[in-house]
């Protein structure tokens, strides 16, 4: 089953469109790699993306996914249900210049203007993005949060950053 859907960035925001539909977890390979043994062979994500200018006028494609996936704990490798709600806003820029522009600038994302954007490509991505700081069990629910490891992290979080730094110096 082909779940590839391309648009044209800029055109899309010009003519304010939006699209929204349903993605078979199957059909995101790379997402594969996240997800808990083989809860990725069943599902679906929704999805929307919107072109519109932002405040600023600038053209800017607005994606929402929502959904839940099974994550792999990073920590315990144990399931890890997670709620995705996604949102977010991507300047499309119109050339290398504005792109290397954009950049610079941290509160932005931004993507180059193109007239084949694989949408669902793009989406993964996304996802993908917001996975890496939330695949872990929250403390108390992490099969490995036992006590012995907590006063080893302490220990850890307690060593002093200068003597690192202090290292460092010795060396010229
Ligand atoms: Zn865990």
């Amino acid at each position: 089953m082909s779940v590839r859907f391309v648009i044209d960035s800029l055109d899309f925001v010009y003519n304010a469109r939006t699209h929204h539909g349903k993605i078979p977890l199957a059909g995101l390979l790379r997402l594969q790699d996240f997800l808990f043994e083989d809860t990725g062979s069943t599902g679906t994500l929704s999805y929307q993306i919107s072109g519109k200018h932002d405040a600023r006028g600038k053209p800017n494609l607005t994606i929402r996914v929502e959904g839940e996936i099974y994550l792999c704990c990073q920590r315990c490798l144990g399931r890890l249900r997670h709620t995705l709600d996604l949102r977010t806003a991507l300047l499309v820029a119109k050339n290398e210049s504005e792109l290397s522009q954009a950049d610079k600038d941290e509160s932005v994302d931004a993507i180059l203007a193109t007239s084949d954007l694989d949408v669902l490509n793009l989406i993964e991505d996304e996802i993908i993005l917001s996975l890496s700081i939330s695949s872990r069990h929250p403390e108390g629910e992490c099969e490995i949060n036992k006590p012995e490891a907590q006063e080893n992290n302490t220990a850890a979080n307690k060593e002093n950053p200068f003597a690192a730094l202090a290292a460092i110096k010795k060396m010229h």
